[in-house]
Formats: structure tokens, sequence, C-alpha cells
């Protein structure tokens, strides 16, 4: 039966693909085809994991001392069951043997196909052995990642704390080109942005979610691959199961699960029309953002790593306006990049840029991007009670004085190779401009009583917070320029989450107040002769295009993916046409709709 799932549009296009469900928890399995000639061997790691687990528990068994609980022992005899039962293993190994999927990704399928059933159980009792099969496929899985593909087992090692530290075996990007498998989506309660970050290098063409909203970190991240996604779909991962064919509206925010032939075949006809109009919009790459009436804009990109950089320039990016850095700290199983290796990944940016202005930001770690290291950094100060409000972006970093001036000094050190531009996040307190200056000073100083090679660096503040931008004279006299981070101020201006779906239809970038501050920020920066820029998601969204430029804004930063659309919508405006657009944005009751028309006027 067809079904449609309403959620929150995150990135354009229709991806059609078979659903992977995979639990929350279980995000960081690796899911890769295997050629067919590897599926014996596939299926000899599941054998030999198998048996060490076997083994493992008949161990534990045997030295149970004879005061433990009877129960602890039958317990472990229900295990050693789930081990030979055959919907565990051989409903797996089918996965591998039909699908070519690896033994992880088969092995937490077959775990999703079992969950539900145990779910649909009537007997209290049964419904509950859903935590033992849990039990045991984790401990399968972390059984496979000692086991090679020659069937050998590896010493015990830590369990990594993140993806970074699980290798992505080649045969993931060879997947994408793996003749005749089905495309795939991928459909979770919920991804953590540094997750999702290994996603851009999976075979998934879209993505689902039951959480989140439009400008919550792991959509930013969704956005930044390029690929359809619709998060906050509640019940999408209940509703959707393994297999079923899925629809990914990420235009409309809409999944519709099991279509029927004719909704298909719109869809595909939808899909076929998207990627006509963006080859139609790639070819305005190398031309000039330069309005009609001869207005110069810059357009830059957002990136998370260094490798974005390629997509930047391909997109026709005239430098990057914004390196989220704090991707560099994620993944990592404990360990933060140390100076060196903060200076090569920076280093990368800037080089690959080749002259273009690059803006790195400090590190914007809290809120909905947790770091994963127990015992210092972040994880040492606790998470608060109120994580966005809480200790994130700069207030980590000078909470964290070492830490803060080693990455301004990889920074410093980067700027030999190429013009860079340090950007603070979430600065809103004088006595935190201060400390930044005085934070680079003293690592310029640093660096030069070790003789080691350094540039020259302007400073900016991100403005997101609602007190930025009311004292925003302050920040013109401590910092060389300014950044709107509209996902942020949207988010304290309001008081919304912006990453709770529950308060989503509340986020409002429209909202008169967030139109007023911006306008606020960018007139008085134009006025006195000060580099702003928006970094934000509204940069990129088309709907707000002529509303910025109508405000004064001359330099957006965005997605790669959403240059194209926004330089088209550059060409064809006129500045000197804007004052109705201008008004309306900032006087009217309704503005969405009032900009609508100024701009029907404008165009007629
Ligand atoms: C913003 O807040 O608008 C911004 C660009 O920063 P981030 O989305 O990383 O918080
Ligand atoms: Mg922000």
């Amino acid at each position: 039966m067809s079904i449609q799932v309403f959620g929150i549009q995150v990135s354009r296009g229709v991806a059609i693909g078979r659903a992977v469900l995979v639990a929350s928890s279980r995000v960081d399995v690796a899911h890769y085809y295997i050629g067919a000639d590897l599926v014996p061997q596939e299926i000899d790691r599941l054998r030999v994991a198998r048996n060490a687990v076997a083994e493992e528990l008949e161990a534990l068994k045997a030295d149970m001392p004879p005061e433990a609980p009877h129960e602890l022992s039958a317990l472990l005899d229900v295990h050693l069951m789930l081990l030979r039962d055959e919907t565990v293993i051989a409903a797996t190994k089918q996965w591998v043997q039909e699908r070519h999927y690896n033994a992880e990704w088969a092995l937490s399928a077959q775990l999703e196909v079992l969950a539900r059933q145990f779910d649909e159980m009537e007997d209290a009792y049964l419904r509950e052995r859903k935590a033992d099969v849990e039990q045991v496929v984790e401990r399968l899985l972390r059984e496979l990642g000692r086991v090679t593909s020659e069937g050998l087992r590896t010493p015990a090692t830590p369990a990594p704390a993140g993806l970074a530290s699980m290798p992505v075996p080649a045969a993931v990007t060879a997947a994408r080109d793996f003749a005749g498998e089905d495309p795939l989506v991928l459909v979770a309660a919920d991804v953590a942005p540094a997750d999702m970050l290994q996603f851009k290098r999976s075979i998934f063409n879209g993505f689902v979610t039951d959480v989140g909203g439009r400008t919550s970190h792991t959509a930013i991240v969704a956005r930044s691959m390029d690929i359809p996604a619709v998060v906050g779909a509640r019940e999408a991962s209940r509703l959707i199961r393994q297999d079923d064919w899925v629809v990914i509206d990420g235009d409309a925010g809409v999944v519709v699960v099991n279509p029927s032939p004719i909704v298909l075949e719109e869809y595909r006809f939808r899909q076929r029309q998207s990627e006509l109009e963006r080859a139609r919009l790639s070819r305005l790459r190398h031309t000039p953002a330069v309005t009609l009436d001869g207005q110069v804009v810059e357009l830059l990109a957002n990136i998370e790593l260094p490798g974005d950089a390629v997509a930047a320039l391909e997109a026709g990016a005239v430098g990057v306006g914004l390196f989220r850095s704090e991707f560099l700290f994620m993944n990592r199983g404990g360990s933060l990049p140390d100076e060196d290796e903060q200076f090569e990944a920076y280093r990368a940016v800037v080089t690959s840029m080749h002259g273009l202005p690059v803006t790195i930001r400090t590190v914007d770690v809290g809120a909905d991007k947790p770091l994963d290291r127990p015992g210092s950094g972040e994880g040492r100060h606790d998470h608060g009670l109120n994580p966005a409000l809480g200790l994130r972006a700069i207030r980590w970093s000078l909470a964290e004085p070492g830490m803060f001036r080693q990455q301004l000094r990889a920074m410093l050190r980067a700027a030999a190779f190429g013009p860079v531009r340090i950007l603070v996040p979430m600065v809103a307190h004088l006595s935190e401009m201060l400390a930044i200056r005085e934070a680079v000073a003293r690592a310029r100083q640093q660096l030069q009583d070790a003789g080691r090679a350094h540039g020259a660096v302007s400073v900016g503040a991100m403005v997101e917070v609602p007190a930025a931008a009311v004292m925003i004279e302050q920040f013109f006299r401590h910092f060389d320029f300014v950044s709107i981070g509209t996902n942020d101020l949207i988010q304290y201006t309001l008081a919304i989450d912006r990453a709770d779906e529950a308060v989503s239809h509340l986020y409002d970038p429209w909202h008169p107040a967030v139109l007023t501050l911006l306008h606020q920020v960018i007139a008085g920066a134009t006025a006195r002769g000060k580099p702003v820029s928006v970094c934000g998601e509204m940069a990129g969204d088309s709907a707000f295009t002529e509303v910025l430029l109508s405000f004064g804004l001359r330099s957006f930063s965005m997605h790669p993916s959403c240059v194209a659309e926004i330089k088209q919508r550059i060409l064809r405006a006129d500045t000197r046409q804007l004052e109705a657009v201008r008004l309306a944005a900032l006087s009217s009751d309704s503005p969405a709709a009032d900009v609508r028309a100024a701009l029907a006027g404008a165009h007629a």
C-alpha cells in the first residue's frame, strides 16, 4: 500500500530508491556493496565472527561462579541459541548473497526486520526478547570489525567512538557504479551531523530522518551533499520498512512509500527535469555575478571539509565564505587534531582555492554538534542543561585558551599560502571581542618567537546572537568584517531550537524581527564601508536573494550546490528597482507575500 509521510524539505530534487533502515545508534555501520566474487569471502567473515562470539559466550558460561544467579546463564543460553538461529544468520547470508551487501550492513538490515517483528508481537515476554537479539547483533558487529576480508581475526582494539576511525573500504566508492543494483535511500530516526558527514562518501541517493529542523546541522550537511533529503518526518522510520520503494521529494518535503506506477512515473519525469535544469544552470559557472545595473556580487562557498574546496571551485564560487572547521574535530574517536594537522587541512583549502579568499571559522562545537571527546575539551565541560545556550562556539574556545591559540596559529600559518580570514562564531560580549583580539596577537607572537612562517589575516565575527546585531557598532570597532549567521540569528531571535521539528513551523526567516536585524547589520556595515556577508542558509535560498540585495548585501556565502541558482537571480536583478521589495520586507505585516508581489511588479 502506498503511503505519504510529511516532513521538512532540506535539499532540492527527487530521489527514488529502496529504503535502507538504519537504527540511530547504528548509522556508523559501514554500508557498501561487495563484488559477486567476494560473496563467499564475506560469508566466511560472518562465520568467523559468529564462531568467535559463540566461543566467547561459552567461555563466559563456563567461568560463571556457582553463586551467580541462574538467570544469567539462562540469558547466555538464549544468546547462544539466537546465534544459531536461522532467522538471524541464514537471513543475513541471504542479504549478502542476493544483494551483495557487506556483512555488517546485511546484519543490521536483518536486525531491523527482526526488531519490527518483535515490536508487533502480542506477548509482552516475547516482545522483550528484542533486546536480546540486539545485544547479540551488537556483539557480532563488534566482532566483525576485527575480522579481515581473509577471515582472520585481529587483536581486540578499543571500540572506535566514531565513524572516521572506521575506514570506508574503497568498494564504497566503487559501489556507486555497481551495475544492476537498485538505488538506495537511507531512513533513520536521527543521524548526528558527524555521522552524516561520513555519508558524503556513501552510496545513498537520499535521506529521510524522523527528527531535525531545516537548519539543523544534520540538514546542513545533507544539503551540502546535494542530494534530496527530508528531515522531521516524525514517523518515517516506523512506517517505512526495509527494502520498501521510497520517493523522497526534497522540494515539497514529502516521502512517498511504495508509490503506484503512475506516481512513480511522474516523479521519474520530475527527476529528469531537475537534472536538465541543473545542467542548464551549471553553464553559468564562469559568468561573473553582476546585476543588470552593474552591481558586482561576491558568491562564496560554505564548506565542511578540505575536500569540499573542489566543489566550491567547480560551482564557480569566488572564495570560501565559511569553512566550518569543527567537522575536523569530529569522528576522531577521542583525539583532537593538533596544530600541524589543522595547519595541513587549512593549507590544503587555501592552496586548492588558488589565491581566492578562504574564511576559516574557529571551532563551533556544542549545541547540536557535540564533540566525541570524553574526559577533555567540551566533554570535560559537560553538556549543560540547554546546550544551544551553553558552552558553545567562542565560549568553548575561550574556556580552552591553549586549544584556541593552537587553532589560531594553524590558521595564521596557513595564511602564508594565500588570503585567509578568521571568523569567530557566536560573539556577543565586549569581553569576548577583546579576548579574541588578544588571542590572535598572542598566537602571532608565538609564531614569530618560534621563527615560523605565517601571514596576514583579517579577523571577523559572526552575527548570530541578537545582542550582536543590536550592538553592531562595537563590532565594527573591533573586527575587520562581519558575517551574518542567519541560522542561529533566527534561532536566538525567535527562541526556537533550530534542530527541533516540534517547533519548526515557528522557525521563520520572514519574521519581521529577523528581517529588521538583518537590515540593520547590512545597512550599518555598508554605511561604514565594512565588509559584510551572509553565510546562513538564507544566503542560498533564492526566495531571499532580492531582499538581501535590497538591504545592500553584496556578498553571499552558501553551499556550492546553490551558487548557480542564486547567480541566475542576481543576473536578472536590477538593484535600482528593489525599493518596493525592501519596503515590503521591512514594513509589511506579511513580508513573504508582499515581497513576492513587489518582485512580480518589478519584473512586469
Ligand atoms: C549560522 O548560524 O547561520 C551559521 C552559518 O553557522 P552554523 O549553521 O554552522 O551554526
Ligand atoms: Mg551558527
